[in-house]
């Protein structure tokens, strides 16, 4: 597998959030959002095999909860599928953040998906595959990161016209972070301010959880590893 970084720390999105969580980043996406924190892995990474990875897991922490992110990570999925199934069966709780775009029909069903949809102000609108629809669960979470009102109501509708409240157990409106951040932990980096996409939701009665992503108000939000 090729592994950009795994690491310890708090998990700063999803429900999950403020947990203690160690990350596995794999290296490559075959997208390119506009506003995307993770450029860093299109490239390089160390080739591991499975084994490796999972060892590491384990030295970092014998339980507990993993998201395995990237990139995007189902571009290793063939390596990926077997890896998960074999830290599920060692009772680890798995996160998979992935862009929507690639098949996860064979994504363990025990796995909390984190699925993208890609709104138009990310440059990769219309790259969601609407057959990973079917594969959401109510374990599963779908996340909109919105640069401006034209996503929020890209957003808005796709939730509503999929019934994605009922489908999953969470239905994420983030604002998308700025490109490049000052080294303020506050909610000045935001593409969209967080206060005003609050006013809309409640506006719209809409019921989906306005998602921050904390390790950008911990941390600086540019620093990775975190
Ligand atoms: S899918 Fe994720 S890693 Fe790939 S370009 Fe978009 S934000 Fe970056």
């Amino acid at each position: 597998m090729l592994v950009t970084e795994i690491y310890r720390s708090i998990q700063g999105e999803s429900s999950f959030a403020g947990l203690p969580c160690t990350f596995v980043r794999l290296t490559a996406c075959n997208l390119r959002c506009t506003w995307c924190d993770s450029e860093y892995t299109f490239t390089g990474g160390k080739k591991m095999s499975p084994d490796e990875v999972e060892q590491e897991i384990s030295r970092l922490a014998p339980s507990g909860l993993i998201e395995i992110t990237g990139g995007e990570p189902m571009l290793q999925e063939r390596e990926l599928v077997p890896l998960m199934e074999r830290l599920l069966r060692q009772g680890y709780t798995l996160l998979l953040e992935t862009s929507g775009e690639r098949p996860l029909e064979r994504v363990p069903r025990e796995v909390h998906k984190i699925v993208d949809v890609k709104c138009p102000g990310s440059g990769e609108g219309g790259s969601f595959r609407e057959a990973n629809l079917e594969t959401l669960t109510a374990r599963d979470e779908v996340k909109f990161v919105l640069a401006d009102r034209a996503d929020y109501e890209f957003a808005r509708e796709f939730a509503l016209r999929h019934k994605l409240e009922s489908r999953v157990c969470d239905v994420i409106f983030s604002p998308a972070f700025l490109k490049d951040p000052t080294v303020a932990r506050d909610s000045s980096n935001c593409q969209l301010d967080p206060r005003l996409l609050a006013e809309w939701i409640l506006e719209d009665k809409l019921n989906v959880r306005l998602g921050l992503q904390i390790h950008k108000f911990i941390w600086e939000p540019a620093t990775k590893g975190v």
